[in-house]
Order: C-alpha cells, then sequence, then structure tokens
C-alpha cells in the first residue's frame, strides 16, 4: 500500500539517516552572484525541516542548460547563500556523479548539507541514466523530490534515481505547489479569467482547451495572440506567428464562442521594423500592422481593455509575458498587466510560467499575488493535469519504471 501513496517528508524518521534532497535551486547566477534567489528561499523550508529532524542532507540541483561542464553554471555560489541562510555547514562536492562514493565516505554529520555541483554536467542526468542512479542510490537511505520546476521531465535525479530508492516522498515546496494550483484549478468561483501570454504558442493551446471549461473569460496578449488575430483575419506584417497553429487557433475560436465564454485579444499594439530599433517604436491605431513592422508588446488602447476585463475577477491565473519584456522600452505591457493582477486583492491570484514568473519578481510584485509557482512548465502540465514523472516516480516503482532517454526533450 505504501508503494502507491505519495509520502511527505514528515512522514519518514530523519534522524541520522542520509538524505538525498532533490532542489530547484535553478537560479540566475552572474559572476559569481547570484541575482534572484526566489527559488533557494523556496527550497528553504524542506531543508530547514530536515536539519532539526538530524538529517545529513545530500543536495542536488540543476543550473541551466551547460552543455557538459561550463564553469559558469557551476552551483558552488549556492553552497555560501545556503549556508548563511540556513546557519549551517554547507560543504560543495564537485565530482558528484563520477566518483560517487568519495563524498559519501567523507562522513558526513548530522546537520549538515553536502551540496551536489550541477547535474547537469553530467550526461546521465538528462538521459535519465539508471546506471548512474543505481550508484547514488547505493547511499541514500531517504530520497525527498522538491523540485517541481523539474517534475515534468525524465530527468535522472527526478525519475530514474527515486525509481531506485525505497523510501521517497516529496517535500513541503512540492506540496505547496500541487495544493495551490489544484486549489486554482478546481475553483468553482468566478468570474474566473486567464490570462495566456509568451511564445510557445504550441505548447499552451493545450492550455486553453483544459481551462476553457473552467473560464469565464480568456485574455491573450504577447506572440500568442497573434495566431488569434491571424486567424480572424488581421494584417499582422512581419509579428511572430506560428502559421502551424492557426488551425487549432480557430478551432479555440469556435469552441469560445460555442461555450459563451469571453476572448479577449489585443486591439493595438507597439510596434517596431526590428526588434533592435527600439527608438523607432511606435504604437498603431488599431489591430492591423503594416508590412515590414512587427508587434512587441500590447498598445495603450488594450492595457485599458485587458484592465477591465480582469475587473471583479474571483480567480485569475496568468501564464506568458505580453510582449518581448526582456528589453525594457517593450515591457509596459506585462508590467501593466502584472500590477493590475496584483491589484486585485478579491482575487485567488496564481501566476505560472518561467519567463512570466520572472517578470513578476522583476516588478517587485511576488507578495501581491495568492501564489507564484516556482515551476514554468511543470505548472503547466500539472494544471492540464499530466502525468509527471518526477510524482510518479515518487509514488511508486512497482507501477512506474524510468525509461532511460538519449535525447534532451523540451
Ligand atoms: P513563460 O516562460 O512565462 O511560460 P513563454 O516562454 O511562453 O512564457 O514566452 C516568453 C517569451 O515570449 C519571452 O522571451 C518574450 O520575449 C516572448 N514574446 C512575448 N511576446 C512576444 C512578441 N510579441 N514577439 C516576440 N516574442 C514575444
Ligand atoms: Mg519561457
Amino acid at each position: 500500500m505504501e508503494d502507491l501513496t505519495l509520502l511527505n517528508i514528515t512522514d519518514f524518521d530523519l534522524d541520522g539517516k542520509k538524505v538525498f534532497i532533490r532542489s530547484d535551486l535553478n537560479v540566475p547566477i552572474q559572476e559569481g552572484s547570484i541575482l534572484n534567489s526566489f527559488r533557494i528561499k523556496n527550497a528553504l523550508p524542506t531543508l530547514r525541516y530536515a536539519l532539526e529532524k538530524g538529517a545529513k542532507v545530500i543536495l542536488a540541483s540543476h543550473l541551466g542548460r551547460p552543455e557538459g561542464v561550463e564553469p559558469q553554471y557551476s552551483l558552488n555560489p549556492i553552497a555560501d547563500v545556503l549556508s548563511e541562510m540556513l546557519d549551517v555547514d554547507v560543504f560543495f562536492e564537485e565530482n558528484i556523479l563520477s566518483d560517487v562514493p568519495q563524498y559519501i565516505s567523507r562522513s558526513l554529520k548530522k546537520n549538515q548539507i553536502i551540496l551536489l555541483e550541477n547535474l547537469r554536467f553530467h550526461p546521465g542526468e538528462i538521459n535519465n541514466s539508471r546506471f548512474i542512479a543505481q550508484i547514488l542510490a547505493k547511499n541514500i537511505d531517504i530520497y525527498i523530490n522538491d523540485a517541481f520546476g523539474v517534475s515534468h521531465r525524465r530527468h535522472m535525479s527526478v525519475d530514474a534515481l527515486p525509481c531506485c530508492v525505497e523510501k521517497k516522498g516529496i517535500g513541503f515546496l512540492m506540496k505547496q505547489e500541487m495544493e495551490y494550483l489544484n486549489q486554482m484549478k478546481d475553483s468553482s468561483e468566478s468570474p474566473f479569467v486567464v490570462v495566456l501570454g509568451g511564445g510557445k504558442v504550441k505548447d499552451k493551446l493545450g492550455l486553453i482547451e483544459n481551462l476553457i471549461d473552467k473560464a469565464d473569460k480568456l485574455i491573450i496578449g504577447g506572440a500568442m495572440s497573434y495566431v488569434f488575430l491571424k486567424a480572424m483575419g488581421a494584417e499582422l506584417g512581419n509579428s511572430k506567428v506560428e502559421i502551424q497553429c492557426i488551425g487549432i487557433a480557430r478551432e479555440l475560436i469556435e469552441i469560445i464562442e460555442r461555450k459563451k465564454k469571453k476572448l479577449f485579444l489585443p486591439k493595438d499594439h507597439l510596434i517596431v521594423p526590428q526588434v533592435q530599433k527600439t527608438f523607432q517604436a511606435k504604437y498603431t491605431k488599431g489591430v492591423d500592422i503594416p508590412p515590414g513592422w512587427q508587434a512587441v508588446d500590447i498598445g495603450s488602447q488594450t492595457c485599458e481593455y485587458f484592465s477591465k476585463a480582469l475587473e471583479g475577477a474571483k480567480v485569475i491565473f496568468w501564464n506568458g509575458p505580453m510582449g518581448i519584456f526582456e528589453i525594457p522600452e517593450y515591457s509596459k505591457g506585462t508590467r501593466w498587466i502584472a500590477e493590475r493582477i496584483a491589484s486585485q486583492n478579491q482575487a485567488f491570484t496564481v501566476i505560472g510560467g518561467g519567463d512570466s514568473v520572472r517578470a513578476v519578481n522583476e516588478y517587485d510584485k511576488v507578495d501581491q499575488y495568492s501564489y507564484v509557482s516556482t515551476g514554468g512548465g511543470a505548472s503547466l502540465s500539472y494544471i492540464q493535469g499530466k502525468m509527471l514523472p518526477g510524482i510518479e516516480s515518487v509514488k511508486s516503482k512497482i507501477e512506474y519504471i524510468a525509461e532511460e532517454y538519449n535525447t534532451e526533450e523540451e
């Protein structure tokens, strides 16, 4: 029976045990300094608990997308930060997978952490290597997955590894992510407003299909909206349009109409002849874009229009920026939406998505949201009810067997 249940870290006796904690410490680091510690802070409750209970913590994470060993993706700077935040010794181990038993033999003591080097320095991580997992598992008493952000991936540390460990469960962050995302998608409050933007249109259309029954209103901006506008016959110049998605967008528009839901699309845009030419940016008067120009943000009419649509909402889920927000000149729409949603005090507001969350962090609005997910793709998959390897693998090794992969998947 135990094999089929999802256990929590609190279900185990951690005293004196070697507890492997897979956290998501994937934070932006530049020249050794951490630019934003949102994810580190979110990893702390589980680490604190494990230390309090006398665990010997083996902590692991990935950082960025290195190709082999690339020093700028080292987790080393995080060891000091963690040590300071938790007030314990945090040792750093470079030779994680090639020389595994070495760090264990160093006789880790209670109330100490060994932070392993970036797991992705080893190809076995993204290839979901069972071989590496078996070596690692020999030195683990209890495995805890607290890395929600990578749990949609079939990677060794969240898939093959827990499949090799008998005692396993999830940490506080994982639990919290699941609870808040469930609360959002199971909410029967209305108006329920879904705000979508960003670029990965193909990946996100499934999200619309999944949320359409719940949602009363669908607000779409960013590159995502161009597919819908195109499907409705708008002229979009050189804007980024995922042509192959137009057919699905048409179907979705029909479904939205049939279900009597409301769809809000941009009425105007900020346009430029080329992305780099910020000084030539200007607003369109309507939805059409002249040839040779491309949209990089929503326009001010659209900001007002979207704000109105958000008024009185009881639940708001937001994923995806409204424009190329990385460039300050094109970030107005994204900031506007981030602030509008943040100001809806009466609403249960949830944001998921790597880039959108980065924007909300940048605008210092995290505290004003009901929940800011640490997951990008993982939260979207979870909301759509997709199977997440990182959750299945901690549930059961009998029903679920990790598959080995040789290619990196998105
Ligand atoms: P998230 O990570 O929040 O899920 P996505 O990854 O789907 O969001 O999309 C974010 C990316 O979409 C950003 O890099 C942003 O620059 C890009 N984007 C948004 N609007 C546009 C646009 N109008 N033209 C080109 N790229 C855009
Ligand atoms: Mg993204």
